[in-house]
């Protein structure tokens, strides 16, 4: 079975997601780290296209989620730090709207979840990737609000609330307008507007739509 959260940059997808995984003790999966994990290889290739293709093609993407932490690998070295600095915050979302990059991250997401219960965050999830998710929430939140926690998450990184503001809005407007499986809300998600949830409620809100499909719902 598979659950979905779709949402802008820093609308709690990620935190919530997790904490919804250890709760019920299903497995998470980041797709926002996937297009990350491009992301660094396209800088590495010093953002010429052709040499990224290339190099993507040779090399191996994995990930794994354990004890509460997702790790993204290329080849054999651990990148789930490099992926977080803003150097790939800044390029992520033109990465993200090549449309090899999407069925190359689509065709990673499908082999994973087919063994045992997924909650998934990301952009398209719901519309484009598992139109057939058993479960569709889309999280929104005031910019603000979403960039104040972004400041939070980034505290070892030497950047501005304004610097974050301005990345979140430009990624949410490069993410909505693309041609290739824009942001955009499944008509069949629940939405959850989390400005003026806590965050426990948030993550009860959703263990309680969820827990009565874990009794029926197969694996897959
Ligand atoms: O979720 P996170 O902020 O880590 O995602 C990074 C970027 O990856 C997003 O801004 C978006 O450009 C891209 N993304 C996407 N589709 C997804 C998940 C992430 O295009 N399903």
């Amino acid at each position: 079975m598979i659950v979905v959260i779709d949402g802008p940059a820093g609308s709690g997808k990620s935190s919530t997601a997790k904490a919804v995984a250890q709760k019920l003790k299903i497995q998470y999966l980041d797709s926002g780290a996937l297009y990350r994990a491009a992301t660094l290889i396209y800088n590495k290739c010093n953002q010429d296209r052709d040499k990224f293709f290339d190099t993507l093609n040779e090399v191996n993407i994995s990930f794994k989620y354990s004890d509460a932490f997702f790790s993204v690998f290329v080849n054999d070295e651990n990148i789930s730090t490099q992926i977080r600095a803003q150097e790939v915050n800044n390029a992520v979302s033109i990465v993200a709207a090549m449309p090899e990059v999407r069925a190359y991250v689509n065709a990673l997401m499908h082999e994973a979840v087919e063994h045992d219960h997924y909650i998934a965050d990301g952009r398209d999830l719901g519309t484009a990737v598992f139109p057939k998710a058993r479960l569709k929430f889309f999280m929104i939140a005031d910019l603000e609000v979403r960039a104040q926690r972004r400041l939070k998450e980034m505290d070892d990184q030497n950047i501005s609330l304004e610097e974050i503001r301005e990345n979140i809005a430009s990624r949410d407007a490069i993410d909505s307008s693309r041609d290739s499986d824009p942001l955009k809300k499944a008509p069949d998600a629940i939405e959850i507007d989390t400005t003026s949830f806590t965050f426990e409620e948030q993550v009860e809100f959703i263990c309680a739509h969820i827990r009565p499909h874990l009794e029926t719902a197969p694996k897959q």
